[in-house]
């Protein structure tokens, strides 16, 4: 199948999912590619374009669409769901995303629980391919959760009554759009803003106009000058902001250490900070860490992440990519240990494969299936 018809395929998952590629060739060849009893773990994975529910502005053009690749590992006749979505800045593609998974091997594991050793495995295959990766995680604990027949927040003995609630995203957009998007976010107790421009200020300006829950601030490195990201902290602190997210540049670590000195808000990682190694260098400079599973290459390590940072006092966070339900359910069963969870990606698709997270009364709530929680829609 070349690509255009794999994105093709993409349109009408249901298709697509009969007849997705098999890195076990032979053994799918010889046997039926669900019900098998085959002790060896068979990875399948196609592209999946997600419709979006509201088309993304850009300066010269619209988006309506996002790539996605969904990802199956099926083991003696249970299958994992699994799947890597590519925002631009992290440098993935679906061409990146499936040379990666053709390039796996996992017939070679006949053990679904050594986690660790598949991880191994994958670094010694290519040392980024993050998203890749965590496809390939996700789908993995998916189907451990199976066998155990438990959903993995239970795994990790963690309590669904500790979910944080989600916020909900207004991005960088004019008054009348704002105005209507905060009408949109009046199921949710938290609303998120994404700031970096001139306009910072008029943003929340509007917001407060209209409700009084509280805020946080995401300005995706947007602020240059630690002296200006400090007022805006001092500013933001008077109008109920949680906490303010990657405020200056990545490199700039000296200056978001002064910033975090002064600030009257917690200052979080995100863009800063990927994987486990990451967390230490976080501490000092930034207050908390924005845990998202594909920069973390999954849950696996994401869950090492949220305990390093929790057993050195800091702050974490939860997020997700524009996704299906698949990996921002996976991503909800470590809610109970998140102080904030920025779970809405999936609410941004019309196409979702997957029935999985709720939001209930603004609340995270982890449905009780086993595995990472989701059920194929029909
Ligand atoms: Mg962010």
């Amino acid at each position: 199948m070349n690509r255009r018809n794999f994105l093709k395929a993409g349109l009408f998952g249901a298709v697509a999912a009969a007849s997705p590629i098999s890195l076990s060739a032979l053994d799918s060849a010889t046997k039926p590619l669900l019900g098998g009893k085959s002790g060896r773990l068979n990875l399948r994975f196609f592209p999946y374009e997600l419709q979006l529910r509201h088309a993304f502005n850009l300066a010269r053009n619209q988006r309506t669409t996002t790539p996605g690749v969904q990802v199956e590992i099926e083991y003696d006749g249970l299958v994992g769901y699994g799947e890597a979505s590519m925002p631009p800045y992290l440098g993935e593609s679906v061409e990146s995303v499936t040379r990666f998974l053709s390039s796996l091997d996992l017939s070679q594991f006949s053990d679904p629980f050594r986690i660790e050793d598949i991880h191994e495995y994958m670094d010694a295959v290519a040392p980024d391919n993050r998203a890749a990766k965590a496809s390939v995680d996700i789908a993995l604990h998916d189907l451990l959760g199976k066998i155990m027949g438990q959903p993995w927040y239970k795994i990790w003995g963690l309590n669904p009554d500790k979910c944080p609630n989600t916020s909900f995203t207004i991005g960088i957009d004019k008054a009348d759009v704002v105005r209507q998007k905060v009408d949109e976010a009046s199921p949710y107790k938290v609303i998120k803003v994404k700031m970096g421009l001139d306009n910072d200020k008029e943003l929340v300006e509007i917001i407060r106009s209209k409700t009084d829950v509280p805020i946080c601030v995401d300005a995706n490195q947007g602020w240059d000058n630690k002296e200006k990201a400090l007022e805006m902290c001092h500013w933001l602190a008077e109008r109920n902001c949680l906490f303010v997210e990657q405020p200056m540049d990545k490199k700039a670590i000296d200056e978001t250490a002064w910033l975090r000195e002064r600030s009257p808000l917690p200052i979080i990682a995100d863009e800063f900070l990927q994987r486990l190694p990451d967390v230490r260098r976080a501490a000092g400079a930034y207050d908390g860490i924005n845990i998202k599973l594909m920069k973390s290459t999954g849950l696996h390590e994401a869950h090492q992440m949220a305990n390093l940072a929790r057993a050195m006092g800091m702050k974490v966070m939860l997020g997700c990519m524009t996704e299906t339900s698949c990996a921002v359910t996976a991503a909800a069963q470590l809610a109970p240990m998140a102080d904030w969870a920025d779970l809405d990606g999936n609410l941004l698709i019309a196409n979702d494969r997957f029935d999985g997270i709720k939001i209930v009364d603004g609340k995270v709530t982890i449905p009780d299936r086993p595995g990472i929680g989701v059920e194929l829609l029909g």
